[in-house]
């Protein structure tokens, strides 16, 4: 069966080998006698594949030993009051405010801690990104935070900047839930990342942090026990209840992840390469379009979700129907954006990305 290519923003497509082993799996993992949404999560079978999961994490993203990777519940929402209840200890926090997501983020940090906004890209309706030398960064912050990528704007931090180059002694804490895993992330710049699985990783319901060990056993008292850092940590992320199948899931993904290949390169800097690759077919088919454009300013643009509109914007509803008669699916732009939005997470295909420009060059043809 040839299935349609899935451009959701996420929950989004998930790899077909990842979800085909999963489906051979299903009834019974491993000979087991069970499939793993069954298992309890203190058994070996399932403590051998949280404990493979993390590993293979660990070396997909190179992640440094004086990190701890911790599984937690609540998404990327619930991580923005889960930060600074962790490492604000109620003083001042900075936000590098891009887009809708970090915006969210320093709302909801000023309840646990003094929120400031050094930087902005508003003026520029959020299409730009503000360069590091010019954050107006608070000198005593606990932490700085930004979005790595904003999912609905379509910007993308293509380097995280350099705090201590800056002057500036705090962490660094970033949003990366949609392109965690899309790309290296270089962690001597980083304090704590954390990403909702369901864009790169696997199912809802998973939420990744990545945490420098010195960060934790800061919580403010008010911080439930189960979102406390040093607690998830000592626990081994099963101080409650693990989201136990998004692990499972997120964990095949990581192994596909090791799998891939490109030119000479393996793993993450061959996924990136692909990355790299769809997202500039899509783009140089949008620049070089008079019926489509993209706002967002070209050196910050995201590699894994491409706003794009019609400039005549009365043909969206036609767009949309004849998309999913071709086989691709939710294209539709976030409500609060409008037009249209590609994802083109790590489970989309060069070919799904061909399919996406050959139905737009098609679209524009028949209209014109
Ligand atoms: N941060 C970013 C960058 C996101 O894209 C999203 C979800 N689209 C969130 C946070 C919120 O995640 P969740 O819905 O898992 O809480």
């Amino acid at each position: 069966m040839t299935r349609p290519y899935n451009f959701s923003a996420g929950p989004a497509a998930m790899p077909e080998a990842v979800l085909q082993q999963a489906a051979a799996e299903m009834l019974d993992w491993h000979g087991s006698g069970m499939g793993v949404m069954e298992m309890s999560h203190r058994g070996k079978e399932f403590m051998s594949i949280a404990a493979q999961a993390e590993a293979d994490l660990r070396e997909l993203l190179a992640v440094p030993e004086n990190f701890r990777i911790l599984f937690m519940q609540g998404g990327g929402l619930a991580e923005n009051a889960i930060v600074p209840m962790n490492l604000s200890r109620g003083g001042v926090v900075d936000f590098v405010v891009t887009g809708s997501w970090s915006q969210k983020s320093a709302k909801e940090a000023g309840k646990y801690a003094t929120a400031r906004v050094v930087a902005s890209n508003e003026a520029d309706h959020h299409t730009t990104l503000p360069a590091p030398a010019g954050w107006e960064l608070s000198g005593k912050a606990q932490y700085v935070h930004l979005c790595s990528n904003e999912t609905i704007h379509g910007v993308e931090f293509h380097e995280l900047p350099d705090l201590k180059a800056l002057g500036c002694d705090a962490p660094l804490v970033i949003d990366f839930s949609s392109h965690v895993a899309s790309r290296p992330v270089d962690w001597s710049r980083v304090g704590l990342a954390f990403g909702g699985a369901q864009k790169n990783l696997g199912p809802a319901g998973l939420t990744l942090v990545v945490v420098r060990e010195d960060l934790l056993g800061h919580a403010l008292p008010v911080c439930p026990s189960a979102f406390d850092y040093r607690v998830v940590a000592d626990n081994a992320s099963m101080y409650n209840t693990p989201p136990t199948y998004s692990i499972y899931m997120a964990g095949l993904t990581f192994q596909w992840l090791q799998r891939q290949t490109e030119g000479g390169l393996t793993g993450i800097t061959a996924m990136e390469a692909k990355n790299t690759a769809k997202a500039a077919l899509l783009y140089d088919f949008i620049d070089g379009s008079s019926f489509y454009v993209n706002k967002v300013a070209k050196e910050c643009r995201s590699r894994m979700n491409v706003p794009f509109f019609l400039c005549d914007e009365s043909r969206n509803a036609a767009f949309l129907t004849g998309a999913q008669a071709a086989g691709l699916l939710q294209l539709k732009g976030h409500k609060s954006v409008g037009g249209m939005r590609a994802s083109l997470y790590n489970a989309m295909p060069l070919e799904g990305v061909k399919a996406l420009v050959s139905y737009m060059r098609e679209f524009e043809r028949t209209q014109a």
